[in-house]
């Protein structure tokens, strides 16, 4: 592991501001969480992950964050507690357990039905929200590889200077951030919309296909920067790029994005 770098710690990357247009309110949720994950969840996310363990303990404590609850009661539910096995062997999202889950002769009650819930078009707007999430979720990965790339090339000393001095690795590094600025302005953007109740799950497709392929991307950039470093799960990076691959895939495949878009502007789909 390299030392003193920080690497793992946020350094706040908003090139263009984005934040600015935060309320008060989210600015300090944002911070709270900011800071709840460089000092809790930074320190023990290498062990955890090395381990495929989930880290209960700070899951338990998500909600002292206001942002998430723990457990989903009534309705028949099983809550979290683990009800079916774990699909094990993964390389990616290793400390997040994917449950195989078999289901027998379920019938659901009329009364538990989702309220309004009648149509494929209902069920799209669920995919809006997952999809959207998934677009978030690949920018929170390329900031974290971003920031270490740039704290490791300010660190890292060849031929008597930082890597940060030399021109091929600045144009990376603002290749790397000009790709990240656009993947905040989708995200602000898809939130906006959300917020308006306008955001379809086509338009939360394209922030997903735009921000998991440049976020795959950008990873693997920010783990050669970090040379033979950037393998140690200790510099956090790795495991940054090898959790992307399944954000890549859930909630449709970055071909299923395209095709889905593709429909959308030309009006054939070209699915089968
Ligand atoms: C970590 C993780 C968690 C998941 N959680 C859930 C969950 O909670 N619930 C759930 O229902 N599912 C879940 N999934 C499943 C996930 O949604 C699917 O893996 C994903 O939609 C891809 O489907 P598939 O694996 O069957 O791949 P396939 O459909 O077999 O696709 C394989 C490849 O072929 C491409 N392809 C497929 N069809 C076409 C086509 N018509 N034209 C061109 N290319 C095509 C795909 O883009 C992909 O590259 C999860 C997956 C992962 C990895």
């Amino acid at each position: 592991m390299i030392q003193d770098a920080g690497l793992g710690q946020a350094l706040g990357t908003d090139f263009f501001s984005v934040r600015e247009q935060f309320t008060p309110e989210q600015w300090s949720a944002f911070t709270a969480v900011r800071r709840f994950v460089d000092t809790e969840v930074i320190p023990v996310a290498g062990d955890y992950w090395e381990r495929a363990e989930l880290c209960w303990p700070l899951i338990r404590r998500l909600p002292e964050l206001g942002i998430v609850g723990e457990d989903i009661t009534g309705y028949g539910c099983a809550g979290l507690s683990p009800q079916a096995s774990v699909i094990e062997g993964k390389a990616s999202l290793r400390s997040v357990w994917q449950a195989d889950i078999t289901l027998d002769n379920v019938r659901v009650p009329a009364a538990n039905r989702l309220p309004g819930a009648r149509s494929f078009k209902d069920a799209g707007r669920v995919l809006a929200a997952t999809r959207s999430t998934c677009a978030w979720a690949a920018l929170g990965h390329a900031t974290a590889a971003y920031d270490a790339a740039l704290r490791y090339a300010l660190h890292r000393h060849q031929f008597g200077r930082p890597l940060a001095s030399f021109q091929i690795i600045q144009q990376r590094l603002v290749s790397m951030l000009a790709d990240l600025t656009a993947m905040q302005l989708y995200c602000m953007q898809i939130g906006r919309l959300a917020e308006d109740g306008r955001l379809t799950a086509t338009v939360a497709g394209l922030a997903k296909m735009h921000n998991t392929r440049k976020a795959r991307l950008l990873a693997a950039e920010a783990r050669d920067m970090l040379g033979g470093n950037g393998i140690l799960l200790d510099n956090h990076v790795i495991r940054h790029m090898a959790d992307l691959e399944a954000i890549h895939t859930f909630e449709g495949t970055e071909t299923m994005q395209t095709l889905i878009v593709g429909r959308d502007i030309t009006g054939i789909g070209a699915f089968a």
